[in-house]
Parts: structure tokens; sequence; C-alpha cells
């Protein structure tokens, strides 16, 4: 089949290599010039609203998917009769808003942050009140990577907080004291089978995820997990990866956000699981079952980011991915993965791996 991909990013890349293992051609959009997915298949240069572009884009291709969840809804709303387009739209639009992601969330009782919807510096008063401190105030569209957000620790800063966010639409949330975070990644195909990686843990370093570890040791958990993403990809009659992120407290689960497409968290899966994230979603949007998603072991990942140092490439227990990105502080270019037969010996690696490129840059998993 002809896939189409909107995003040319690492996500684009890797899902390019999955589909060509499976016989499929990739056309991508997107607007840098020699972005990564271009190792794998055309780029059509263009902005993700470029309407003509996204028309060409259906005209070539028998599906089309997408990397990352910020793309114009109303712009793929206007090819979404020429071509098939997975994960659905509609989940497409529940995921760009926070609000209508939490809406989500509240109808499926999946537990979440308390949280208000923010208008005025005097919403945010009376959130601090009913709430509590700290909260955590967040843009409603287009954050990522705790971009758009705002830790309110005092009063005294609300002025100050309203003055860096006050333009967008708000939301204010109870700040989690969580004890460690985690993913949830299933697949749904589009004749309704689902399968569900094993749970993964997440370290963020300012913001952006820095190293996982699958699995995570907790039956309880990983249930609860399980049972969520797959109320979710029910519900919203998903075809394709969808990543959900949970805060963990104690024994339990609260829901941060879902991700309709392919994610960061579930890297490991290329060389850790039995088949990966990538293989899945694509297996998923041409119409055929999703391949088994059992773990080869203990895996870890660890994002490469800032800079790809010469140590990076000269662990023989590790797989590096370089995406072939140039350099720049904050930006993700690449991650390495260890797969390893116990989850002491896999944070053994990671724990060396982690040392050693932060030796090399002084920076590791630090965004700016
Ligand atoms: P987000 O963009 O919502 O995924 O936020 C990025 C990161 O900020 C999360 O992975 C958490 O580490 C942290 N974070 C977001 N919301 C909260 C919260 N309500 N309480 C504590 N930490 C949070």
């Amino acid at each position: 089949m002809r896939i189409g991909i909107i995003g040319a990013g690492q996500l684009g890349q890797m899902l390019g290599f999955a589909a060509r293992a499976h016989g499929h051609t990739c056309y991508f959009l997107g607007p840098s010039d020699k972005p990564p997915a271009a190792k794998v298949g055309p780029v059509v240069q263009a902005s993700f609203d470029d309407r003509v572009a996204l028309a060409v884009l259906a005209e070539k291709c028998d599906v089309i998917t997408y990397e990352f969840e910020n793309v114009p809804v109303d712009a793929l709303a206007d090819i979404a009769d020429l071509v098939p387009i997975y994960p659905p739209l509609a989940a497409l639009r529940q995921a760009q808003d926070r609000l209508t992601e939490k809406q989500l969330f509240e109808t499926l009782d999946i537990p979440l942050p308390e949280y208000r919807t923010i208008d005025s510096a005097a919403n945010l008063e009376d959130a601090a009140a009913a709430i509590g401190l700290p909260l955590v105030i967040k843009t409603r569209r287009l954050g990522y990577d705790g971009k758009g957000q705002f830790v309110l620790r005092k009063r005294e800063d609300i002025g100050a907080a309203w003055q860096e966010l006050g333009a967008n639409a708000l939301l204010a949330e109870q700040w989690v004291n969580f004890d460690y975070e985690v993913s949830a990644i299933g697949v749904r195909s589009g004749i309704g089978d689902i399968a569900t990686y094993c749970l993964t843990q997440n370290e963020h370093a300012g913001g952006i995820l820095s190293v996982s570890r699958a699995p995570v040791d907790d039956a309880v958990l990983t249930e609860q997990a399980d049972r969520h993403v797959r109320e979710l990809l029910e519900h919203l009659d998903y075809v394709g990866v969808l990543a959900l992120e949970l805060f963990v407290v104690g024994d339990r689960l609260l829901a941060n956000e879902f991700a309709p497409r392919v994610h960061n968290s579930g890297h490991w899966t290329i060389e850790g699981a039995e088949t990966s994230q990538f293989s899945n979603h694509v297996l998923a949007i041409v119409g055929e079952h999703p391949g088994p998603t059992g773990n080869r072991g203990h895996a870890g990942m660890i994002n490469l980011i800032g800079e790809i140092p010469d140590a990076a490439r000269q662990f023989a227990e590790g797989s590096l991915h370089d995406y072939g990105k140039t350099p720049r502080p904050g930006r993700k270019l690449g991650h390495i993965t260890v797969v390893a037969d116990s989850a002491t010996d896999r944070d053994r690696l990671i724990g060396e791996i982690t040392k050693s490129v932060t030796k090399s840059t002084g920076q590791h998993g630090t965004g700016t």
C-alpha cells in the first residue's frame, strides 16, 4: 500500500522503516528541509495546513496517518472524503484540547487530577483556593514536553502566571506528588482487535522524556492501565497506536494525557517487543491484525537530547538510533535501547550509558 504520513520527524522515520519492512511505500508531508523521514521516502515540503499539498498526498496514497498531534484537524477533514485517515480525526480533535481530553477521561471513569478551566486571573485565585497550591497551569492547546506550562507555587505569582499564559485558553491542574510516571500503549485494528504492551515507566527531565523502562513490575497497576487504554481505544472506535500517560500515586493511577499516535515511551518496543509499536501502527492502518506485543526481556530506552556524543556509539549492548537531525539544545536526536534478562541488568546498563552520555555532553535529559 501507499501510506501518507503527516509529519516527517523521527516518528515518521521509524514508521517508515516499519512500513517498508511490511512491503509498503511511504510519502511524507512536513515543513522542514531534509527531515529525518527523508531517509525512508519522498517528502512533500509544505506546512501541515497546506490544502494543495494535502490533496496531493491524498491523491497519491491509499491511507493517511500522522506522527504528531498538532496537525490542524480542519485541514485533514478536507481530505477525509478522498482517503481514509487513521487514527480517526475525532480522537485527534479530542486529544488536541486538554479540556476535551479530560472530559473524555471523566466520561470513561478514568481517574485524573483535579482541574479547573481558567479565563481570568480571578479564576486562578479561585482555583488556588479550591484545589490548593502548587497548581500546574497549562495551555489547553499546543503544549508538549512541558511547554506552555507554569507551576504556580505561591499566590503572589498569580499575576506573573497570568502575564505569561493569560493570552491562551488555560486549565489549572492539581500538582500531583506522584511516585513515578507510566505510559500504557495499545493498538486497535480496523476490525476491532486490540493488543496492548506491558506498562512502561518514564523519567522526565525539564519536561522531556529522558529514560523509559519496561515492564513495570506491578500487576495491579498494569491491569488498571491496560483496562483504561482498552476503554479509550474502544470508545474512540480507534485505529492505530495510542499512548496513555499516567501518574502513579501509591496504588492509584491518574491520567495525564493521551497521544493519538506512536509515542517516544514506546521506542523500546523496536528491540524489546515481539512487534514494535511502529509495525503495529502500520498493520492497524492497512487493515491487518496487530502482531503479538509480548516483551522480549527487560527493556530500557535512553533519549539522546541536544547532542549524540561519540560515547553513545560505543555500547556493545545498546542499539543506537540516530535520527540524523542537526544538533540543537533540547532537541531529541536519537535514542539507545537496551534489552536484558533481568531488571537489575537492564538498570545497570541504563546507569552505565546515562553516566557516559552525561559525562560527554554534561546535559543528558535537560530540555530547554
Ligand atoms: P505534559 O505536557 O502534561 O505531559 O507535562 C509534562 C510533564 O510535566 C509530565 O510528564 C510531568 O512530569 C509534569 N507534570 C505535568 N502535569 C503535572 C501535574 N499535574 N503534577 C505534577 N507534574 C506534572
